[in-house]
């Protein structure tokens, strides 16, 4: 009985165990996702790829494996480390330890330079780049300018210096000269107070300085702001040509006007429609503008503690006397003087009063010398002249005869042509009616014509000294004075 029901159960299972093998035979066939067995293991057969070293110009690599049937490389021989590229080694490039620089590099233009590599011997040619501009501020005399400090390349226009209270710059850094002139490098001239001179030629800034005075214009009956020359015109003073100065951006101009040109003589006689004005490019009716620039001047004699100095320009254009009435008659003394009278001239009243209030601030005033001025027979043409006057004593004065025959200032003993005697006439004594020969003008000296009560001595364009009519309007100013240094 036990026998049968242990059989049963042997059948039993054996049915069950065969009936399972069947579904899962079914099952597999039925479903073709399910693997049975994995595939045999890849076995990577490795090649060692030997280091190769670089050189100059070619890349090498490090050794490695990698595995000739799947292309997977690894960094060791048993090929457990995976590596995803070939482990290279930069090429190292020329080692030139003598380079030979056939072109230096500048600030804008690259250099060259060549040499022997000192591992394979290859000559390399490499540029040099350039360096770019090395730009710092650089102090001119009162101005200051962006420059480089290897080819002297500027940027931008230069400008004034802007002095802290200390009295330094605060772009450059420049100390204010407690002095208000500056030499220049070689010593022969100076720059020391300023003046309109410069004619402005940007109609940019035209427009800008007319802006400043709303485009008025001065009438004789209404100045608009403007200040009356005052101008001898036909023997009295009229008004049509008058001047103002502005302030733009730092620097000063004058502006200038006239509606009636200005004749070549102050004096009532003469052809009243000439003028040089015209012939040199300046007409009616229209504002021309001036800058305010430092006055160049040359020095004639220095001593260590003074200084005689000219201005290197005709600065200006003024008569000596405005009228040709033979007998001069003095109201305020009152006494009857000759025209060519240099103590009572109008242009020595116009350099000691208008010029030097214009040309010069308190400061520069501190340094001009009031000194006396000799007006003797002997510093002009001829030991005996009737005409000359008492000695002055002026801050600003006109040289003499004898002064622009002295050898020592740097002229000609003789009275010919002489190149240190001539002098350029600034845009604005052009303007103001200069005359002008061959780029040049001519200018007053002090001394009195012994032949004419009518006449004083000038220096001609090409620097002969001779004489001209004294209510001429076409002689320049060419100031001269006594510097403290
Ligand atoms: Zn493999
Ligand atoms: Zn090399
Ligand atoms: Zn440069
Ligand atoms: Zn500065």
């Amino acid at each position: 009985m036990i026998k049968q029901k242990s059989k049963a159960i042997a059948i039993f299972g054996a049915v069950l165990f065969l009936l399972i093998a069947a579904i899962a035979l079914c099952l597999s066939a039925c479903n073709p996702d399910v693997q049975q067995n994995d595939p045999p293991a890849h076995v990577h057969s490795l090649t060692a790829v030997a280091k190769k070293d670089a050189t100059c110009t070619e890349k090498g690599n490090e050794a490695y494996w990698k595995c000739e049937s799947c292309g997977k490389m690894f960094s060791d021989k048993d090929g457990n480390k995976e590596i995803y590229s070939v482990p290279e080694i930069a090429a190292k490039g020329h080692n030139v330890s003598d380079y030979k620089v056939t072109k230096e590099a500048d600030c804008t233009e690259k250099g060259e330079k060549f040499g022997k590599c000192d591992v394979c011997g290859l000559t390399v040619t490499e540029q040099i780049p350039a360096t770019g501009h090395d730009m710092q501020w650089s102090a001119e005399g009162e101005t200051h300018v962006k420059k480089c400090t290897r080819c002297g390349v500027t940027e931008g226009e230069a400008e004034q210096h802007v002095y802290n209270d200390d009295g330094q710059c605060v772009d450059c850094g420049a100390q204010r000269s407690s002095k208000p002139y500056v030499l220049s490098e070689d010593g022969t001239t100076l720059t020391f107070g300023s003046y309109p001179q410069s004619k402005v030629e940007d109609p940019a800034l035209q427009s800008m300085l007319n802006a400043t005075i709303q485009n008025k214009t001065p009438t004789a009956d209404e100045f608009n702001g403007w200040t009356d020359y005052e101008y001898y015109w036909a023997g009295s003073i009229k008004s049509f040509m008058w001047y103002i100065d502005v302030n733009y951006k730092n620097a000063k101009y004058r502006g200038v006007y006239f509606d009636e040109y200005r004749p070549d003589r102050a004096s009532d006689e003469g052809d009243r429609d000439w003028s040089i004005q015209p012939e040199n490019g300046y007409d009616i009716n229209i504002v021309y503008w001036f800058k305010w620039e430092p006055i160049t001047w040359r020095i004639l004699s220095n001593d260590g503690g003074k200084a005689l100095i000219m201005s290197d320009m005709i600065l200006d254009s003024q008569q000596y006397y405005h009228s040709n009435d033979e007998d001069r008659f003095i109201e305020v003394e009152p006494y009857f003087i000759q025209p060519n009278n240099y103590k009572e001239s109008e242009i020595r009243a116009w350099l000691n009063d208008n010029f030097y209030n214009t040309a010069f601030d308190n400061l520069c005033k501190e340094y001009v010398v009031c000194s006396e001025v000799d007006n003797s027979a002997e510093t002009t043409a001829k030991s005996t002249n009737q005409y000359v006057c008492e000695n002055t004593n002026d801050n600003v004065f006109l040289l003499s005869y004898k002064d622009v025959k002295d050898v020592s200032y740097g002229f000609d003993s003789g009275s010919g042509a002489c190149e240190a005697r001539m002098r350029k006439n600034s845009d604005y004594a052009l303007c103001q009616g200069a005359l002008q020969e061959d780029g040049y003008g001519i200018w007053w000296l002090r001394s009195p014509y012994d032949y004419s009560r009518m006449c004083a001595h000038i220096v001609y364009s090409d620097g002969m000294v001779g004489s001209y009519n004294l209510y001429y309007l076409d002689v320049g100013v060419v100031p001269a004075l006594w510097l403290t240094l």
